[in-house]
């Protein structure tokens, strides 16, 4: 078995402030019928209304898609991957206001709750199941790390923002692996363990932010899930990673004071070297280029045998237009 892609669209729905704006994104089915199963997105050339742009993907979700149908679909498959000791790498790419930390966190009730908590509920099941089943001679731990990137910067999303170093962590290499060095990793046992601990990372990222006056959509967030399975005679590590990538907006477009030029070229050169990668890895080319981002190389994105799935967050209003062509020629370039 050898590493594998899936490049999926999420079109978001109309916020309540847009339900008098027009739609310009509109599926169908690879045959060109609207048949509910939709693999294309198709948009307007901005340039000219009467053509349109179309794109192809392994699935296309639409506006009433629900989270529980997200996980199931794309997600729930990858679960039994990550047991089996290969890697799981889950990102949600697009423009910020289209839905990625919809999709990877979701809302506070529990249908609104995103990949990365059912994820983990699902890890947690699968543990109990697996202990139960080998009568305890299969121990499984989870342990979790969580970090953001801005402007190529490796921060602790564990540390308190008054104890970051301005300059980051250090990322080295060590027997082949890339680590990031002083990150902290905490075992969690249980769901409310993992929550306890995602939901005060998550109050340090925005706090942190507002600190350098600078936007959370502005970095990469990686949540990193280790798994060990532990028997009397081996041990198998894998792990699965969940990216809320920085908004793939193009800032030089609108708002162009240095200091968003500097994050909006690092933003740039690490989301095209995703996009390569992730290239790379679904022709089966034998040379990915992950060493090229801090991202990607810390990831060790397309090693493992890994499995990636990218889901593409689109908002189907005017608005975004020429944003949306951006992440639909992004994904484009993915194949
Ligand atoms: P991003 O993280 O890409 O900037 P958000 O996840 O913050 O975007 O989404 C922007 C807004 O749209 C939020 O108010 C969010 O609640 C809403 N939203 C996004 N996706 C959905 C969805 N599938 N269903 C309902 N509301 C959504
Ligand atoms: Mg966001």
């Amino acid at each position: 078995m050898s590493s594998s892609v899936r490049v999926v669209a999420r079109i978001r729905p109309l916020l309540k402030q847009e339900l008098d704006k027009d739609t310009i994104v509109t599926t169908e089915s690879t045959d060109g019928e609207n048949t509910g199963n939709s693999t294309v997105v198709r948009i307007p050339n901005p340039k000219n209304d009467a053509e349109s742009f179309s794109f192809q993907f392994n699935s296309v979700y639409e506006q009433h898609t629900t989270q529980q149908q997200i996980f199931d679909n794309e997600v729930s498959p990858t679960v039994k991957h990550l047991f089996n000791g290969f890697d799981v790498t889950i990102f949600a790419y697009g423009v910020t206001g289209t839905g990625k930390t919809h999709t990877m966190r979701g809302g506070k009730t529990l249908a609104d709750r995103g990949v990365i908590p059912r994820l983990l509920s699902s890890i947690y099941r699968r543990c109990r199941k697996i202990e139960k089943d080998t009568a305890g001679a299969t121990q499984v731990e989870v342990a979790m790390s969580y970090y953001e990137i801005y402007c190529d910067r490796v921060y602790d999303l564990f540390e308190p923002p008054e104890k970051r170093t301005p300059s980051g962590l250090p990322i080295r290499d060590n027997n082949g692996k890339t680590v990031v060095v002083g990150l902290m990793e905490k075992p969690c046992t249980t769901l409310k363990e993992f929550e306890h601990l995602y939901d005060q990372a998550n109050i340090n990222r925005s706090t942190s932010a507002t600190k350098l006056n600078a936007h959370s959509s502005r970095s990469h967030a990686i949540l990193c899930v280790k798994v060990t399975q532990t028997t009397e005679t081996t041990v198998q590590v894998s792990r699965a990673s969940a990216i809320d990538l920085a908004g793939s907006e193009d800032n030089r477009r609108t708002d162009n004071n240095k200091e968003r030029l500097v994050e909006s070229a690092s933003i740039n050169k690490s989301l095209f070297v995703l996009a390569q990668c992730v290239e790379a890895i679904s022709k089966k080319q034998s040379r990915i280029p992950y060493r090229e981002s801090k991202m990607t190389r810390i990831l060790s994105l397309g090693q493992n045998n890994g499995l990636t799935l990218m889901i593409l967050n689109l908002a189907p209003v005017r608005s975004y237009h020429l944003d949306t062509l951006s992440s639909l020629n992004f994904a484009n370039r993915t194949k």
